[in-house]
């Protein structure tokens, strides 16, 4: 059984401890045995981002946007590795992974780009003669952590910018999946990245995490995970040194079906939305909020769609659905099921584990109809392949209920109306809308994150990743006398 080390100082190293990465589609199969880190390494590995910083922050442009690139082009190279990885380690259909590695060699290839455009401003002063200008600094080393849903592609969207605008990193992904991130490591030290730039250690985040957000040598904390994690991590760096916080977090999406919906796009959207990657997805469509007049029809369209769903080994040719990621979220998944029983829902399809042919944590994709917005399991994420039914009588109703929850991350809409997709787009408190389409993903192009309980901070992805990734410095200057 192979042993992975941490990556610090540009080396793997040796670790003392560790856990078995199993993957959840045969629960025999041991991925490999995964370095469990404790604080000392998350301090050497703090201490290496520290020392690399002043030359990788002082390094010209296209020496950074050349190394991103070059990151790109590993990944690709290694595309089949890393996405029989990911699926090995949590589950993702094959299909699925290698779309999400994919997604992180163009967010690296993006960002190769983007610092090329990157420039400050320049302002006339109010004095006569001054000019004030603003440049974008890096901060110094970041510390990211991440959760095991999107175990590639979210580690690429908080480095490659952290990198590209000259900050040094300290990577710490999910218990669950640190199979490709030390992988996505690999890649890096391939890459020939100066070492300490990139650092990665895994281990549990009640040890590992908190001593990266308590540490006083980590400028910033970029964290993707559950709202009540995420609520302790920005109390901690904010008490240790006011570092710079940036939180992605849960979601308990809508997807609004209107009377004058085309019920082909609905059931799709639906089934994407909701099912896709087993429905582990924080922009997951879990609530489904459909029109009274076409209630029966869509209901009975997407129960259909549901029965040809094959669920099974992630990495098996033919498998629509893979695994939940652990025997804690399938049983976290049957438990919301059991709920909805005792709130009333009515089951329309699904509810049941499934044994297979390996021992894995497969579950029928479950839809509950008759359920009520206030319900348990309409307000608490789920984050299995459960959605729910909420009938309403008119758009109001529904437009009301879309935003009567504590989380705002993506909501959708399907309408034939232009006026009602622009009046739902206005009314949503969310912060990713989808009109005819899965409000489930995202592109890696343009501004990512939500409203109320489901981020804090700055947006992620695109341009706006600048945004946290820098600090503003304003010059003003005046020419004195000639
Ligand atoms: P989690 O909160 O359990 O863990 C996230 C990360 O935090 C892991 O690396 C974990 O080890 C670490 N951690 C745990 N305790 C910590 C502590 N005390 N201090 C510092 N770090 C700690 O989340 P998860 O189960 O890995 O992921 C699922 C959650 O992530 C869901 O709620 C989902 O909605 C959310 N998510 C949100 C987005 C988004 O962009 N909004 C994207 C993906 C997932």
């Amino acid at each position: 059984m192979t042993h992975y080390g941490h990556f610090i100082g540009g080396s793997f190293v040796p670790g003392t401890d560790f856990d078995e990465n199993r993957n959840p589609s045969d629960t025999r199969d041991i991925v490999g045995l995964y370095a469990r880190g404790g604080e000392a390494d998350i301090d050497a590995a703090v201490a290496a981002a520290e020392a690399a910083f002043p030359a990788w922050a002082g390094a010209s442009l296209s020496v950074r946007s050349e190394a991103l690139r070059r990151i790109a082009d590993g990944i690709t190279a290694r595309q089949g590795q890393l996405a029989d990885m990911l699926a090995r380690e949590e589950g993702k259909t094959l299909g699925e992974a290698i779309g999400e590695v994919r997604r992180a060699a163009a967010t690296f290839a993006y960002y190769s780009a983007e610092i090329l455009h990157a420039r400050g401003a320049v302002y006339d002063g109010l004095a006569s003669g001054q000019s004030i200008e603003t440049v974008h600094r890096p901060l110094g080393v970041i510390g990211i952590i991440t959760p095991w849903n999107f175990p590639i592609a979210i580690p690429a969207w908080k480095s490659a910018p952290a990198l590209a605008y000259g900050n040094t990193v300290v990577l710490k992904p999910a218990e669950l999946t640190p199979g490709t991130a030390w992988l996505l490591a690999d890649v890096i030290r391939e890459s020939g990245l100066p070492d300490g730039v990139f650092n990665l250690v895994m281990g549990p985040g009640r040890v590992i995490g908190s001593r990266l957000c308590e540490s006083a040598g980590v400028r910033a904390i970029t964290f993707t995970g559950s709202s009540d994690v995420g609520r302790g991590v920005a109390r901690s760096a904010v008490e240790h040194g006011l570092k710079k916080v940036q939180l992605e977090l849960g979601g308990k999406n809508p997807l609004v079906v209107m009377d004058d919906a085309d019920l082909g796009t609905a059931v799709a959207a639906a089934l994407d939305g909701a099912y896709g990657s087993t429905g582990q997805r924080c922009t997951a469509s879990s609530r489904l909020i459909v029109h009274d007049a076409v209630h029966d029809e869509f209901v009975t369209a997407l129960v259909s769609e549901l029965q040809t769903v094959t669920v099974g080994d992630a990495r098996a040719a033919g498998t629509r659905m893979g695994p939940a990621v652990s025997a804690e979220q399938l049983q976290q998944d049957l438990d919301y099921i059991g709920l909805g029983g005792e709130e009333g829902a009515e089951l329309a399809f699904g509810g049941e584990a499934l044994h297979l042919a390996t021992p894995g944590h497969f579950l029928q994709p479950t839809l509950l109809t008759g359920t009520r917005n206030d319900w348990r399991i309409n307000q608490e994420e789920i984050f299995g392949p459960v959605a729910t039914v909420i009938r309403v009588d008119d758009y109001d109703e529904a437009v009301e209920f879309a935003n009567d929850v504590d989380y705002g991350l993506s909501a959708g809409i399907i309408t034939r109306s232009l006026a009602r997709a622009r009046d739902f787009s206005a009314r949503s408190q969310a912060g990713l809308i989808s009109v005819n389409r899965s409000p489930a993903g995202s592109e890696y192009h343009v501004p990512f994150g939500g409203a109320k309980a489901s981020s804090y901070g700055s947006r992620e992805q695109g341009t706006a990743a600048r945004e946290f990734f820098t600090t503003t410095s304003t010059i003003y200057t005046h020419p004195g006398e000639v």
